[in-house]
């Protein structure tokens, strides 16, 4: 397994571009919090419910895109899913699946 995300790890991975010190800026309504106290969701905006996502995350769909259209520019969603689906299940491990699917869901507004 390569990318074992520890919760060390994935909070790295919650680097945000959108951060300045411990205080987070809202990308879409400028608002800004302190990460201390924002609880368990600290980049869900609590004025208008923007999701803000890291440089890290927007570098990284950028490239999954690219790679989708070389390999089949109407890459299928299925077979998108079954990819996604064998990199968790390879890489990062079933332990995963649960706040990979949290945060899946938050960012696509599925209750
Ligand atoms: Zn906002």
């Amino acid at each position: 397994m390569k990318y074992i995300l520890t919760s060390e790890n994935y909070n790295a991975s919650l680097k945000k571009e959108s951060m300045v010190g411990d205080t987070i800026v809202c990308d879409k309504c400028k608002w800004s919090w302190a990460k201390d106290d924002a609880g368990d969701d600290p980049f869900t905006c609590h004025k208008c419910g923007n999701v803000n996502e890291s440089a890290q995350s927007d570098k990284l769909s950028t490239e999954i895109n690219k790679a989708m259209v070389k390999i089949d520019d109407s890459m299928s969603y299925a077979d998108f899913a079954s990819a996604v689906a064998k990199v968790l299940r390879d890489e990062y491990g079933s332990h995963n699946y649960e706040p990979f699917m949290e945060v899946l869901h938050k960012e696509l507004g599925i209750k």
